[in-house]
Order: C-alpha cells, then structure tokens, then sequence
C-alpha cells in the first residue's frame, strides 16, 4: 500500500499513544494526533515534526461526545476517509478503590473516558474508515480487561476494559467484509504516567502491539485480543 495512510491516534500528548503516533508516521502514516489539552497535543505534534515526521493535532477528549462529532467532522473535511483509528486514551482513577467501595462517579468517570468515548469515535469514525481501501480499528485495551485473568483492584478501570474489549467483538463482527479490521490489544507493562518508573516495558516497546495491529495487511485478524503481536485469552 502507497503510504497515504490516514491515521487519527487518541492520547497521543503523551506516553504509548506519543509512542504509537511516533512509529505510525515513521511509516509513513499521516498522523493526526488527539489530545485532550490542546497546548500539550501542539507541542507533541511539533515535537514529532521536527524529526521529519507527518504530525498534526486535533484536540479530542474522548469523554465528551461534542469533541468526539468535532474530530469526526474535522476528519470528513480534511480527508473524506480514515485509514487507522487508535483509540488509546484512557484514565485509571481508581487505585484506591476495591470493587466493594468503589464510588459510581468514579465507575462512570472510567467508562466515559476508556470505553463510551472509543465507542463513541468509532461510530462516528466508521463512515470514513469503510471509505478506506484497508480500515484498521486498533483499541488499546489491558490485561486487567481480561475475565480469563480477572483480580481485584482497579474495579472501575477493569470494567472499562472489559467494555472495550466487548466493543472490539462487537465492532469487528459489525465490520465483517467491509474491510475494516478491528482488534484489541494489551501493551504490557510500560513506563508511562500510568504504569509508573518501575514498568518492565519502554513506550516504545508498548507501542510496537498497537502499531502492528494497526499496518495489518488485509486478510488480518479481526475480533481478536493480542499481546506481544500474540493472541491472548479475552
Ligand atoms: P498515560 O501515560 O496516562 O497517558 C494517557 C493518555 O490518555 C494521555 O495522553 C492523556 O491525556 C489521555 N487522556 C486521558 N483522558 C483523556 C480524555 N478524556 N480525552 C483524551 N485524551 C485523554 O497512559 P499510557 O500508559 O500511555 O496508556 C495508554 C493506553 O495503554 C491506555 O489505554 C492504557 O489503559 C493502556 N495500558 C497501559 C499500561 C501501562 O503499563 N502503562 C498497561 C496496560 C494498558 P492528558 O495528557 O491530557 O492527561
């Protein structure tokens, strides 16, 4: 494929989606990366251009369905069509919390942000990614959203990723034959805000999942969960 990819890629200020927005244009890949501070989404962007890179920003919070018909809107003006949609922002505002005293505002904060909001772009985004030659929907999930390795902790953050990953089966089955490959993927345990100083993986290496999942050749899995380019039980 000629690289004239579109790509939007949401949290890309910052950690694996800065990763992910990193690696994509390197490829080639137009890259829009979304942020919900529009300060800090410039200056990733600019940060990327320096290097030589096909970066731009386009403010998102993916919690708020106005900035997500914004995005849309925006993509449907400047391209007409999307390639890649990464939905990779995400919050986990629960640490304190067990599944017995989790407040429900706190369960609704997650689900806005880590599960309605992918939600939400890709049934906005879905008209342009079917007008895409090779539609590729990469949901950048956890393995905390996995019920085959459910624990405690995190309830809020576990059920919004139990929901995504739920929304990439249901997606991917929507999208059957329209070209449009639709996959989750956990990114391991990487060095960001998030996963704090003592993770075990690089953003780099954190990214290289999503961004595989996202340059699928066509014929690609779809509906599937992977870590390390492998599958992982959902
Ligand atoms: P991070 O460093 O905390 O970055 C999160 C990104 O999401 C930031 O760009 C943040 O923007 C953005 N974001 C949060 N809420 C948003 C909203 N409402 N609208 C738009 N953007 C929003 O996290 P990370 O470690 O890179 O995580 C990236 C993805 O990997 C997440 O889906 C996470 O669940 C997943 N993950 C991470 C780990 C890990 O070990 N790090 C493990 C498993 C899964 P601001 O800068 O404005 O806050």
């Amino acid at each position: 494929m000629a690289d004239d990819r579109i790509a939007v890629v949401t949290g890309g200020n910052r950690g694996i989606g800065f990763a992910i927005c990193r690696g994509l244009a390197a490829k080639g890949v137009q890259v829009v990366l979304a942020a919900r501070d529009p300060g800090k989404g410039e200056a990733a962007a600019a940060a990327l251009r320096k290097e030589g890179l096909p970066v731009r920003c386009h403010p998102l919070d993916a919690s708020d369905p106005a900035s997500v018909e914004a995005l849309a809107a925006f993509v449907g003006k400047e391209y007409g069509r999307l390639d890649i949609l990464v939905n990779n922002a995400a919050i986990r505002n629960d640490r304190d919390h067990s599944v017995l005293d989790v407040p429900v505002e706190v369960i609704q904060e997650a689900m806005g942000t880590n599960a309605l909001g992918p939600l939400l772009l890709c049934q906005r985004l879905a008209p342009w990614l079917k007008k895409s030659r090779a539609g590729r929907v990469v949901n950048v999930s956890s393995g905390m959203g996995s019920i085959a390795q459910m624990g405690s902790g995190s309830p809020a953050y576990r059920l919004s990723k139990v929901a995504i990953n739920a929304l990439t089966r249901l997606l991917a089955d929507e999208l059957k034959g329209s070209g449009v490959l639709v996959n989750a993927c956990h990114p391991g345990w990487v060095r960001t805000e998030m996963g704090g100083t003592g993770a075990s993986k690089s953003p780099e290496e954190g990214a290289d999942t999503p961004i595989w999942l996202a340059l699928l050749p066509d014929g690609g899995p779809t509906g599937g969960f992977f870590r390390d380019r492998q599958p992982m039980p959902w």
